[in-house]
């Protein structure tokens, strides 16, 4: 049968480590960057005898994200024990959220801006949101680094506060996914609550996908890829896998549930094991840990939930009459937006700011490797900078050299940088002279531009321009003939 034949369907589990000074159940320093085996303690070493106390701040910020997703909290949410070895787990058990997490229901949209480019260049998906299953709070494992013949344990990481964000099995391609994990991305970013770096490790994502035939109502068995570290390979997974198990049924051999390794250099997967359920982990409630009543937290974050990148969108199209293209580009990253506000502090000059932030500013930042809060050139000196453009001090490639002179000398004021430059305002009075003397030297050409003949404005303005040896503005120039030609 053709893959059109089947019915794909996609559910993520995705972690995301919460930016916080200090670990789940401990004090030690949360964050990557130390020296191995630095940030430990009794605690987050499971030795005998140690009690873990909550980290207020870390279940503020789940009970936070959960509100920006839309979900609600149960009265009271509650710690569970899954109990396992490994070698990065030391407690032999995680501390995490069974059947009473922090946050229920909700979903993530998926932004239309967020899906991959290719696909977005076709034209804009549609917006629609990936329904949520819950969110819980558990704590992170340790770090394993492994070489030929033995490994290394860095227990660093143990302990770190972990939001798991389980949707429900609600995508059905694999462009979706990748637009899911973006947008989430970028909320998350936006509420402060993780820096979700992929490439960190700060954000990880376990894809399931399953297929079944046209016509059948129940899903099929699932295969569960782990620990994917990109959007991109996140997508490239999930294509291989949906051919694969295709080719498979179409075959007639039916899938197991399972976990496969996505192994993103030779794109493909591999079996590691037929999947172990709930029941295998033992999972029983953390006898060290009382259950939260959640009310006064919930009510606390309901009052900092910041405006999203959706809402933001409309507002910059709204508030600054922007395209939907660049108010899409400019909401993408919460620090870009904000840059451009800051410069666009008259909306009236929102349009030309935003083309100034999105086809030079960002440009010149991505080359660099910087963020939009590194940028030497304050936003307001943006608002500067076409102030001098508009008043015709300025041309817009004279604009781009002031604002080259502004990134290495920030102190500058836009105007100041244009007179270093040697960029000056036309002197008005000098050219009133060439252009009364050009008006009266071609009167047949200026009966037909007022007869309303625009080419033959540019050329007189050509002619201005010669007889001021080039030293004049073409834009100043035009408006000092319409002027004194009396054209609006
Ligand atoms: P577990 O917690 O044991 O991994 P869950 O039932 O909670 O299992 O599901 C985990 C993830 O798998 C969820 O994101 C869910 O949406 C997804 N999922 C469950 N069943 C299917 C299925 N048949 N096809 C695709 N995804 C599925
Ligand atoms: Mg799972
Ligand atoms: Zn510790």
């Amino acid at each position: 049968m053709p893959l059109s034949d089947y019915i794909v369907t996609i559910g993520l589990e995705i972690h995301c480590q919460i930016k916080t000074q200090s670990k789940m159940f401990c004090s030690c320093k949360a964050g990557a960057g130390d020296e191995p085996n630095t940030n430990i303690c009794p605690v987050c070493m499971g030795l005998p005898g140690a009690l873990p106390v909550l980290n207020k701040y870390a279940i503020e910020r789940t009970v936070l994200t959960g509100l920006m997703l839309g979900c609600h909290s149960p009265e009271i949410s509650k710690w569970d024990r899954k109990s396992y070895f490994y070698p990065d787990m030391p407690k032999n058990y995680q501390t995490t959220q069974l059947d009473l997490p922090l946050c229920i229901g909700g979903g993530i949209p998926l932004y239309p801006w967020c899906y991959p480019s290719d696909i977005v260049k076709k034209g804009l998906p549609e917006l629609r949101t990936a329904k949520l299953d819950h969110i819980h709070l558990e704590e992170d494992a340790g770090k394993l680094t492994h070489f030929s013949g033995y490994s290394l344990i860095d227990y660093n990481r143990a302990g770190t506060p972990l939001m798991e964000i389980v949707t429900a099995p609600d995508m059905h391609t694999p462009e979706e996914a990748y637009a899911c994990l973006k947008s989430l991305q970028q909320i998350v970013i936006y509420g402060g609550v993780s820096d979700a770096d992929m490439e960190k490790g700060q954000m990880r994502c376990d894809v399931n996908v399953s297929i079944r035939p046209k016509g059948q109502e129940e899903l099929g068995e699932r295969i569960e890829m782990k620990n994917i570290n990109s959007t991109g390979a996140v997508r490239r997974a999930l294509e291989y896998e949906i051919r694969r198990q295709c080719k498979d049924l179409d075959r007639g051999i039916t899938q197991v549930q399972s976990t496969r390794r996505w192994d993103d250099e030779r794109g493909e997967s591999i079996l590691m094991r037929t999947k172990e359920n709930a029941h295998d982990y033992r999972y029983f409630t953390c006898p060290d840990l009382v259950p939260i009543h959640t009310a006064s937290t919930v009510e606390a974050m309901r009052k900092i939930v910041p405006e999203l990148p959706l809402e933001k969108q409309h507002r910059f199209v709204h508030e600054f009459g922007l395209s939907d293209y660049d108010a899409n580009v400019l909401v993408s990253d919460v620090k870009l937006a904000r840059y451009f506000e800051e410069a666009a502090s008259d909306p009236k000059l929102g349009k030309k700011v935003a083309n100034w932030v999105i086809n030079t500013i960002l440009g010149i930042l991505n080359e660099k490797g910087m963020t939009p809060d590194e940028c030497p050139v304050q936003p307001q000196a943006i608002t500067g900078l076409i102030t001098i453009i508009e008043d015709g001090t300025v041309s817009n490639n004279q604009a781009k050299e002031v604002f080259t002179l502004l990134w290495d000398q920030p102190e500058l004021s836009p105007a100041e940088a244009a007179k270093k430059l040697g960029f000056e305002k036309a002197d008005t009075s000098f050219l009133d002279a060439i252009v009364e003397e050009v008006v009266a030297a071609n009167p047949e050409k200026v009966a037909e531009i007022v007869g309303g003949n625009d080419k033959l404005l540019n050329w007189l303005t050509g002619q201005v321009m010669k007889a001021a040896k080039g030293k004049a503005n073409p834009k100043i120039v035009t408006e000092a003939l319409r002027g004194k030609l009396g054209l609006s």
